[in-house]
């Protein structure tokens, strides 16, 4: 049985020039990026080179990319410290976030004199601007975090407006960019965003290694305290390879991007066709015709006792898909993303979020779709 893997928004596979990449760092540049001898400073010379190479690609200063060890350490850095030391008073966020921001915002509630406020979102799962207008034209430090791309329905946040209704108001701005990285062009020199997350695993790079971007002149307190790596924000010997390992792969995903987005839209075009044709009651959890090239999330015309199991009969037939992110996979229970814009009778029936990547192939689809006629 063909394996046939569609879930690349939990994960993607990682490029082999990358394991080459890792493996020659591994081998050869073991020294420690702090220590003042040659073979420290040949390590600290690799890391200061991906440094410099995130920064090109997204068009920001060197100075101001900090590696964490994922991106659920980037923003909790940067919500955790925004709240403790920047003096920020209030959130507005959105019920759609990642756990990531979600859960982070709401222990800081409990710890700390923080207001949150949850901007509205739309029938077709996308945010409600003037909510957020609304909600800005009120008094109060405020940080906004929105995420940049939603990881279960591929919603994609107009940053440049948000970005201008924080200026307007002297609000700081705050993007998890995990699914959006590599897939959109990103010019942080042109757009003032104040704070970025990415994670290397979803750009097939490695798992265990993702950067903040801080823009300069705001100084963050760290959230573990030790050395004075990362300028004193992350202490912690940096993960060399790992750190390389991710500067390669979205160099190699930037230059490919062109290409591999018409690969991938024409997959995603074709599953699309596939899902209306084969199930036609089937609805799909935002507008698949504006949601991000590579993710599909749909509600299928299937019995609700179906929805805690689809996954896994799915993966009988060799297929893995999720229903939402990777933590809430196997439960019965709809995603909290779901919940804050679909109808409680749609809810209760199975979906699943298809995502795709250069690796699939038209056959995948046929694949897939077929595994869930048999459903
Ligand atoms: N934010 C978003 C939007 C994600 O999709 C994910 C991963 O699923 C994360 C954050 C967490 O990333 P990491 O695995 O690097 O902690």
């Amino acid at each position: 049985m063909k394996k046939v893997y569609l879930d690349n928004a939990s994960t993607t596979q990682i490029y082999p020039e990358v394991i080459t990449e890792m493996t020659k760092v591994l081998t050869e540049t073991y020294g420690n990026p702090s220590s003042s001898h040659a073979i420290g400073r040949e390590a600290k010379n690799i890391l200061e080179l991906s440094r410099k190479s995130i920064a090109k690609i997204i068009n920001c200063n060197a100075h101001e990319i900090i590696f964490t060890s994922c991106a659920t350490e980037a923003n909790n850095l940067i919500l955790q410290s925004a709240v403790k030391n920047l003096g920020i008073q209030r959130i507005i966020t959105s019920k759609m976030e990642h756990h990531a921001v979600l859960h982070t915002v709401e222990i800081l509630q409990t710890t700390h004199d923080l207001k949150v406020d949850y901007v509205a979102i739309k029938p077709d799962g996308t945010i409600d601007y003037s909510d957020l207008e609304e909600l800005l034209s009120q008094n109060g430090k405020t940080l906004v975090s929105l995420m940049q791309v939603n990881n279960e329905i591929g919603t994609v946040l107009n940053l440049e407006k948000v970005v201008q209704l924080c200026k307007n108001t002297n609000a700081l701005f705050h993007t998890d960019a995990v699914q959006g990285i590599g897939k959109t062009k990103i010019d942080l020199t042109h757009l003032p965003i104040d704070f970025l997350v990415a994670s290397a695993h979803k750009f097939h790079g490695p798992k265990g290694v993702g950067f903040a971007f801080i823009r300069k002149n705001i100084i963050l307190q760290p959230l573990i305290f030790g050395g004075e790596q990362e300028k004193g924000v992350r202490a912690g010997t940096e993960s060399l390879h790992n750190i390389a390992g991710m500067a390669k792969a979205l160099e190699i995903t930037v230059a490919n991007h062109e290409i591999d987005k018409t690969h991938i839209r024409d997959l995603k075009n074709y599953l699309l066709e596939k899902i209306k044709s084969n199930f036609p009651d089937c609805h799909f959890a935002g507008n698949p015709e504006n949601t991000q090239h590579n993710i599909v999330n749909v509600i299928l015309p299937f019995d609700e006792s179906k929805a805690g199991m689809i996954v896994f009969l799915m993966d009988m037939h060799g297929i893995a898909i999720s229903r939402g992110s990777a933590c809430q996979s196997g439960s019965s229970k709809p995603s909290h993303v779901l919940e804050t814009f679909i109808a409680n009778e749609l809810l209760k029936r199975p979906n699943i979020r298809i995502s795709l990547s250069k690796y699939n192939t038209f056959e995948d689809i046929d694949l897939a779709i077929e595994a869930l006629k048999k459903i």
